[in-house]
């Protein structure tokens, strides 16, 4: 009985699927017909970074899809029917005026712990909608499971989870990539290699309002959702000659990691033929520049993928229920990844027993990782690898390092740091008290923080004897002459 239901389920989506295709004139790949022939998916469509001239289909492709109007009104019926695990709440506006809606689902929501914090983003691109549809998908199935299924309760108890399902609600009611100016918001934040972004005025509402979120909620890991092909795809999305070519950032083999449990956990994406298990460094598909996911690692502290979900951009909304089947896994796994790999911990200050706002490195890997200020938690997403040294250090502080061994659960490490001597931290604290801009203070303190109390010691030792000859050479010249001020500027020595 239900392989018939199932047999005739399928014929109905088949006959849809090919009647959609029939209707757009197109040999567009379906979603259908790649469930027939698994393998066949991935090569034939790339439309990334084709013009908008495709896009400016039918206005029946939206059919079946939310309004924005209706993606508001979905949101805030889940926030009413879901208000136990969920907060909504907005980060800012379109250029067009509407608000950008995010919902965090967690035990409780809006209120600061020491878990890690996940944040997903559909439609990017106005014109590639199906991660906005998965979003809601996503949300509600969490709702509906967190009493009775693991994964679901896992996230919710363990993670902060913030979905925005539409970045760019203007260019979606356009149907058009970029935003409401037409520019394309995955091309609009600063950029590592080249000077481009760099004037805050002149970025986009939307880019503003990212950036804005990232300065309040620390994120430890994240993913866009984009369509016109099937991978994820992780960082460098650039390269620094522009050249197409495997750019690798420091956290190469942890973001590989991220990027293969997405792709595996996925109905058919590691099966790609076009991507080796269905991921892709980013500049060795093609480098871009001004991207989200570069600027999310370097600037936010935060690990970003940005997926490919589906190789029709804007597939008829009779797919989502599959696409969200198909995704449904390797979304909950992504999330669940912050807290089923990695290491984990607090650090403390053995002075007081406070959190300290310390920082963690890894030896060998040039990333640090800022602990929480209210809580001195970290996460540090990291492959399971043999052995890792990981380091603790905190202005002030004397660092600390310790070597764990990584399989493929998650561990759990806190550090308790000694403060420096008492002498030594008013000095340090005079040091940054002092009028020099923000980042070189920063270094002079840890310089200093990291010198030994030994050559201290021996500078106190060295000026003591220099100001003791210098005295003696001033009685002396306070003798044969009348040349008073020497003898002043010996005591300021
Ligand atoms: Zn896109």
């Amino acid at each position: 009985m239900v392989m018939k239901m199932n047999l005739l389920f399928f014929l109905v989506l088949l006959a849809s699927a090919i009647s959609s295709s029939l209707a757009k004139g197109s040999l567009k790949q379906t979603l259908v017909a790649s469930e027939v022939n698994k393998c066949s998916n991935a090569s034939l469509a790339r439309h990334l970074l084709e013009d908008e001239s495709r896009a400016q289909t039918s206005v029946n492709l939206a059919q079946g899809y939310m309004s924005n109007t209706d993606l508001e009104r979905a949101i805030k019926e889940f926030g009413q029917r879901c208000s136990n695990i969920s907060r909504i709440y907005s980060i800012g506006k379109s250029v067009n005026g509407v608000p950008l809606w995010v919902i965090e689902i967690s035990d409780k929501p809006g209120e600061e712990e020491s878990e890690p914090a996940f944040k997903y983003i559909g439609n990017v691109h106005g014109d590639e909608p199906v991660g906005r549809e998965l979003l809601i998908f996503l949300a509600n199935w969490l709702c509906d499971n967190h009493f009775k299924d693991p994964l679901a309760k896992l996230i919710v108890e363990n993670v902060h989870l913030h979905l925005l399902p539409s970045m760019n609600p203007d260019g979606f009611s356009l149907r058009k990539r970029g935003n409401a100016n037409n520019i394309d918001l995955n091309r609009d934040f600063p950029d590592q290699f080249f000077f481009i972004n760099d004037d805050e005025d002149s970025r986009q509402p939307e880019t503003r309002a990212i950036m804005n979120w990232l300065r309040d909620i620390r994120f430890t890991a994240s993913a866009t959702l984009h369509g016109g092909a099937l991978v994820a795809n992780y960082p460098w999305d650039g390269s620094e000659d522009k050249r197409t070519k495997y750019y690798g950032c420091p956290d190469d083999d942890a973001f590989r990691f991220m990027a293969s449990i997405y792709s595996h956990s996925h109905y058919n994406m590691s099966l790609s033929k076009e991507f080796l298990g269905g991921i892709t460094n980013g500049a060795a598909w093609y480098p871009l520049y001004g991207g989200m996911q570069d600027w999310n690692y370097i600037h936010a502290g935060c690990f970003e993928l940005t997926l490919e979900v589906s190789d029709d951009k804007w597939p008829g909304a009779a797919e989502l229920p599959i696409l969200w089947r198909y995704n449904k896994m390797s979304m909950l796994n992504l999330v669940a990844s912050l807290v089923k790999t990695g290491v984990h911990g607090r650090i403390y200050s053995s002075g007081d027993g406070r959190p300290l706002p310390g920082s963690i490195t890894v030896r060998g890997i040039n990333y640090t990782v800022r602990a929480g200020k209210t809580f001195g938690d970290y996460h540090r997403l990291l492959a399971p690898r043999d052995k890792y040294e990981v380091v603790a250090t905190m202005p002030g502080y004397k660092s600390k390092n310790t070597t764990i061994w990584l399989d493929e659960g998650p561990v759990t490490l806190d550090f308790v740091l000694d403060p420096e001597i008492s002498v030594k931290w008013s000095v340090l604290q005079n040091v940054y008290a002092c009028n020099c801009n923000g980042k070189s203070k920063q270094e002079f303190v840890q310089f200093l923080g990291g010198a030994h109390l030994e050559v201290y010691f021996a500078l106190i030792v060295i000026l003591g004897f220099l100001f003791l000859l210098l005295q003696r050479r001033a009685k002396v010249k306070c003798s044969t002459s009348r040349h008073l001020p020497v003898a002043k500027r010996t005591v300021e020595v």
